[in-house]
């Protein structure tokens, strides 16, 4: 789980990925050690200055961490939804309820430090390949599969955006025609039948009763549910065919799997890596891999994403910014 000292060496940098239910921020020092995790909740419902205030509060407070001893000199955010990176702003995020925020900006003039934004899947997908189960691959796929479904896409080691930030939205392909309403619009989209809480809500269709999630419709199964087992069986298929397709487009050296779904272990990894295969009968398989990273994925990735960006950065904007925030500051 710790990085050690893989992240290398420049100042200290925070990393913060706003979910729509939690904050969560890691603190990396200068050999690349993480000193320190904050979490708040995020409370989206109370508008969006709200959030940023609170997200402002928790970098604070991570600057002022005992084992902060050294300037933070980057700050980088990983935020769900439709991303511009380069201009550092949030275009469409329905889990939080954002349109057209530039993020970067507002929270920059809040803290005073250099802000990068990233999406927080590709975010996670990156810390995967430096820190995590895809560290030395460079043709990989990392699938986060919890609320939705995103994939971040890296080839030749240098993550694929596409022209609009949409490469990896795996989720909303359809994945079963005659399937449930998807909140984008779509029918039968992949998210919706094979998401964590897509498995639990296509259960709920069958079986009635109080909203239950992927993990309570796997131990049905394991149970011996019947309706529990096919609908755990049909999802993996469908999640399978999708990472197949991508395959048959890529070759990739592997898939990496996190999210919620993750947490199924080797009751997800078997029957996935078995669909795989089966899906593919005349092309190797790629290495199948649980995320090793954990929720804290796309916020060491935000952290590896402001260190790179205070790297990139004139060495005297550097200076500059260690002096304006000084040990503890
Ligand atoms: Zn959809």
């Amino acid at each position: 789980m710790c990085p050690s000292t893989a992240l290398g060496g420049t100042g200290w940098a925070v990393g913060l990925d706003i979910g729509g239910t939690l904050m969560k921020a890691v603190v990396v020092g200068p050999d690349g050690e993480v000193t320190g995790r904050l979490r708040s909740p995020t409370a989206p419902g109370a508008g969006p200055a709200a959030v940023l205030d609170r997200a402002a509060g928790l970098v604070a407070q991570a600057r002022h961490l005992p084992a902060t001893v050294g300037p933070v000199s980057a700050v980088g955010i990983g935020v769900p939804g439709f991303v511009d990176e380069a201009s550092g702003t949030v275009e469409y995020s329905a889990n939080l309820g954002w349109r057209d925020m530039p993020v970067a900006r507002l929270l920059s003039e809040r803290l005073g430090t250099p802000v990068a934004l990233g999406h927080d899947v590709r975010l996670g997908g990156r810390a995967e390949g430096e820190l995590g189960a895809a560290r030395g691959a460079s043709d990989y796929l990392f699938v986060a599969v919890g609320t939705g479904i995103a994939a971040a896409v890296t080839l030749g080691g240098r993550q694929r955006r596409g022209p609009s930030g949409l490469a990896g939205e795996i989720g909303h392909v359809v994945a079963d025609p005659d399937g449930p309403l998807c909140r984008c619009g779509g029918r039968g989209c992949l998210e919706e039948v094979a998401s964590a809480s897509g498995i639990g809500r296509r259960y709920r269709r069958e079986v009635p009763g109080p909203e239950i999630g992927s993990a309570e419709v796997l131990a049905l199964a394991v149970g011996g549910d019947p309706v529990a087992e096919r609908i755990w069986s049909s999802a993996i298929g469908q999640l399978a065919h999708a990472i197949a397709l991508v395959h048959g487009a890529l070759q990739l050296e592997m898939v990496v799997i996190g999210g919620g779904l993750a947490k199924a272990g080797t009751r997800l990894v078997e029957p996935l890596g078995a669909a795989l295969a089966a899906d593919l009968p005349c092309i190797p398989p790629p290495r199948l891999a649980l995320a090793q990273l954990g929720d804290e994925a796309a916020g060491l990735g935000a952290a590896l994403l402001a260190r790179a960006s205070v790297l990139s950065a004139p060495a005297g904007d550097r200076r500059a910014l260690d002096a304006a925030h000084p040990a503890g500051a």
